[in-house]
């Protein structure tokens, strides 16, 4: 290896990577006789086509090799198959950093001391930034770290959909509407793969909720799966390319997820040509001939011993060999973890990686100031004047909880982690007096909230850091929340700091919409920060203080009450005797609150800033039939540089069948410094205006008029214009 190094530094290109190749081969496979040594086979020559190579280690596979690539060898790997140099393959969690290694064959932490990672925050906060070029940030950063890890396959990002706010996952998540999340999910996938490291969309699909999430049976019409639920994962295999589908824990339509013909042959295999694999959740397998037909390529995580149990083991070897199961089934599937491996460059040697750099952090850092939404800010209440803010009490637990060792299995044992109060003092410990009370904690206690009242009365400015935290049945895996109300009593506990301080500003944790109580009207600024991983303290004291402006903007609607939101309106949430309709259909997060006119507590795209902007000018012109370009301006108006998040929703005037009332299907985010004007523009292909048609098992889009509008969020709308599709067309 010493000398492939050398080599590396005189030779470029594809030279070297066939150099490699070669001593990597030479040195690693033990090719029987009919491959004498430099003699190098199809499979081993990284000139060649991935798909030609893959072929070729096929038709030399024994039957126990095939086998082998399509279940685990431990927790979280599966076997070497070193006579064709393929290692061991090695894949993590997850979605916010890579996790720390566990077992071989428990749960239990491995105990090293070099799987310590960064902490990007929450995907929920990702998609508040709106900025796709942030997906691509956060995307390197896991993809760098896993490689340095020595991961092939990382374990996300989710892209369920936030169908309720009790999920307990939605923090993973990147909210509520279909084109929000392709946009960061496709992003993210192409920045991972890029790094030679293989991205895994999952949960597939409709696993939308914790609660019985292991036997769950998921009902909703096609349409409904089709314009929601599929489309985050449509857009990450034909988009992004990712290599890697996790199937659910849930059934659908009374068939397990990781066995379900329609779903993984039908639509992600031949309708949307997806060639990389399908593993199961773990312990998510059920059965040997459902997984064998049902298009399953990788089993992981069941929970029996030894590996041999597997359902695609021994069990399917000997149905192999008796001639129950094809060969032919077995191939494909085999072909699959071969093509993941070799565009993963699975058989070449490893770029480095990296870890933790600076350029991580300051990822970190960015993705975090750009996810906070400002919910509320009466009379410019924030920013805060560090020089004029003499005394500040710090409240809430969350000001010093770490978070990122929680939630499941997208926790992290992260190299540090800012808390807010840390962040606070860093920022103007020099300048102000600052004194911290925990006001509430998992147990009750009377005295928290005392010493919380008076720390408030006591100071100048009351910086107020509550909301949700990791703990079981808030934002954490396996289950749900039980309400969508703040814990441990913090609606009284506000109340009475605002009493004893009206200058209180809040600052909410949670990976979805929170009730928030009387104290609302009373607080003059509410902060949604998210779980803004391990650079959060500091770039919530950046925001607060004022070098950061925020720009963040809901992924999800807050309504007023868990009663006004779709699924519980229908009462079809968590489902009666084992199964959960989804009878809202296409009415999720805002398309529902639209259309019924129920007046959400923050919409859909809301989030403000510390300056102005008007938008002017909206221009939309036909490129070609049926394809538009909507242009307009957005001017900085206010007081100082922001940036602003300009949305394109459509709305079809007369549909023939019933629609949402509007649909997103642009945006854009501009940073324009004070006084600065930009010419935006947002281009609007037929699918825009499109439907999925159950009928023609096509998307439609239908003569007719269309409004387009331009917002501020989904319910400050700027700017609107008409405009007429004059033909039908439909795409597959
Ligand atoms: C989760 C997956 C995760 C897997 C491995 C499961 O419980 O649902 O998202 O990737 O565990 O940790």
């Amino acid at each position: 290896m010493f000398r492939l190094r050398k080599m590396q530094v005189v030779v470029s290109g594809v030279l070297v990577l066939t150099i490699a190749a070669v001593l990597f081969w030479s040195n690693n496979s033990q090719a029987s006789g009919s491959h004498a040594q430099g003699n190098l086979p199809l499979y081993a020559d990284v000139t060649k086509p991935i798909d030609a190579r893959v072929d070729d280690i096929l038709s030399r596979m024994t039957l126990e090799e095939k086998i082998a690539l399509v279940h685990a060898d431990s927790k979280f790997s599966s076997a070497a198959i070193p006579r064709f140099g393929l290692p061991q393959r090695w894949l993590s969690d997850g979605p916010h950093g890579v996790r720390e290694d566990v077992g071989p064959h428990t749960w239990t932490p491995a105990g090293r001391t070099d799987d310590f990672a960064t902490l990007m925050p929450a995907l929920i906060g990702l998609a508040a930034t709106w900025n796709s070029d942030l997906a691509t940030a956060y995307g390197k950063v896991i993809g760098e770290e896993a490689r340095q890890r020595g991961k092939q396959i990382m374990l996300g990002p989710g892209m369920n959909i936030m169908r309720t706010p009790l999920n307990g996952r939605n923090f993973e998540y990147p909210g509520e509407d279909p084109f929000l999340v392709s946009r960061m999910v496709v992003n993210y996938i192409r920045a991972v793969q890029a790094e030679d490291v293989a991205s895994c969309a999952k949960h597939f699909v409709a696993n939308d909720q914790e609660h019985e999430r292991n036997t769950i049976n998921v009902e909703m019409d096609e349409r409904t799966l089709r314009e929601i639920y599929l489309r985050p994962f449509q857009a990450a295999v034909q988009e992004a390319g990712v290599r890697t589908v996790m199937s659910g824990y849930n059934k659908f339509r009374g068939y397990w997820c990781a066995e379900n013909d329609y779903l993984l042959n039908k639509i992600l295999k031949d309708e949307w040509g997806f060639k990389g694999i399908v593993m199961s959740d773990w312990n998510g397998t059920h059965s040997t001939r459902g997984s064998v037909f049902g298009g399953l390529d990788l089993e992981m995580g069941t929970e029996v011993s030894p590996y041999e149990k597997f359902f695609l083991s021994d069990a399917f070897r000997d149905g192999v060999k008796s001639g129950e199961y094809p060969m032919s089934v077995l191939d494909d599937k085999a072909r699959r973890n071969l093509w993941q491996m070799l565009t993963t460059k699975a058989m070449e040697p490893r770029r480095p990686g990296a870890i933790n750099t600076k350029d991580h952090q300051k990822a970190a850092r960015t993705v975090a100031e750009e996810s906070f939404v400002l919910l509320k800010n009466d009379n410019n209440a924030l920013p805060l004047d560090p020089d004029k803010t003499k005394s500040i009490a710090v409240i809430g637990e969350n000001a010093v909880l770490l978070q990122a060792y929680g939630g499941g299995s997208a926790r992290i044992k992260v190299f540090y982690e800012i808390t807010p109060l840390e962040g606070i003092v860093r920022k103007v410990g020099d300048r102000a007096n600052i004194s911290f009370a925990m006001g509430y904690s998992e147990k009750e206690s009377a005295e928290l909230a005392n010493q919380a009242v008076r720390a408030a009365s006591q100071a100048d400015t009351v910086i107020y850091v509550g909301g949700l935290n990791h703990r079981r049945n808030f934002d954490a895996e396996s289950w749900d929340r039980l309400h969508m109300k703040l814990p441990y009593k913090q609606d009284e506990l506000l109340d009475r700091v605002v009493a004893a301080n009206p200058r209180t500003v809040v600052v909410l944790f949670g990976g979805g919409p929170m009730e928030m109580g009387a104290w609302l009207g009373k607080v003059p600024a509410v902060l949604q920060v998210w779980y803004p991983g391990m650079e959060g303290g500091n770039a919530l004291a950046g925001v607060l203080f004022g070098d950061v402006n925020p720009s963040g903007k809901l992924p999800v609607t807050f309504p007023k009450r868990l009663a006004d939101s779709p699924a519980h309106a229908m009462g079809n949430y968590p489902g009666a005797n084992g199964v959960v309709r989804y009878e809202e259909g296409l009415l999720v997060g805002y398309r529902w609150f639209d259309t019924k006119n129920i007046e959400p507590l923050f919409s859909f795209g809301h989030g403000l800033s510390y300056t102005k902007f008007e938008y002017s000018n909206l221009r939309l012109t036909e490129t070609r039939d049926g394809v538009m370009t909507a242009e307009f301006e957005v001017k900085n108006v206010g007081p100082r540089d922001g940036a602003e998040v300009a949305q394109l929703y459509v709305e079809p005037v007369k549909p023939r069948l019933s629609r949402p009332q509007k649909e997103l299907k642009g945006f854009r985010k501009v940073f324009l410094k004070t006084g600065e004007s930009q010419k935006v523009s947002i281009p609007l292909e037929r699918t825009a205006f499109a439907f999925y048609d159950p009928e023609r098992r096509a998307w439609a889009a239908e003569k007719g008029d269309f409004k387009i509008v331009i917002g501020a969020s989904s319910r400050d709308i700027r700017l609107h214009e008409n405009v007429r599709l004059k033909e039908t067309t439909y795409d597959k």
